[in-house]
């Protein structure tokens, strides 16, 4: 294999903006709209294996039911059941580093949703953290209308 020469070769970093639209879809719309105009959290419930999904889903995943009509109410509550924190800042993230982003299943579903967490020192959480919803007092149309999640006192 030939060598070659590299030394006037050079590369330069660089990062897009990249603006988009996102179709959420008949089942995400509804999961996010609801979540703006009532201030309460749906997921769909399979009748064949019993699962509750949230985010809620077009069709179970176990047993391909299609589910997207089959919509339940949580309650704004539930528990941590994973979390990280974040320590950088980015224009693109919803927060200023730290802030703690938190896997919460709400009771009554049997998956988590991502979410930020406030309200508690990262030092403190742990898996099993009772938190509930609180939602935003300005609409941004997205997850936002959850502002965050904070712990039950
Ligand atoms: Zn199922």
């Amino acid at each position: 294999m030939k060598n070659f020469d590299t030394s006037d070769c050079y590369t330069i970093q660089g990062k897009l903006a990249l603006p988009y639209t996102y179709f959420a879809g008949r089942v995400g719309s509804k999961f996010t709209t609801t979540i703006r105009d009532k201030q309460k959290i749906m997921g769909v419930k399979c009748n064949t294996c019993n699962k509750v999904f949230v985010p809620p889903r077009q069709t179970c995943e176990r047993c391909m039911e299609d589910i997207r009509d089959n919509w339940v109410e949580l309650k704004n509550n539930g528990a941590v059941t994973n979390f990280t924190v974040v320590r950088y800042d980015d224009k693109h993230l919803p927060r200023k580093a730290p802030f703690i982003l938190a896997m919460i299943r709400l009771d009554g579903a049997d998956t988590p949703m991502t979410h930020i967490l406030e309200g508690i020192d990262p030092e403190k959480v742990q898996e099993g953290l009772k938190v509930k919803a609180v939602f935003a007092r300005q609409t941004t149309n997205t997850i936002l209308d959850i502002d965050h999640f904070e712990p039950i006192e």
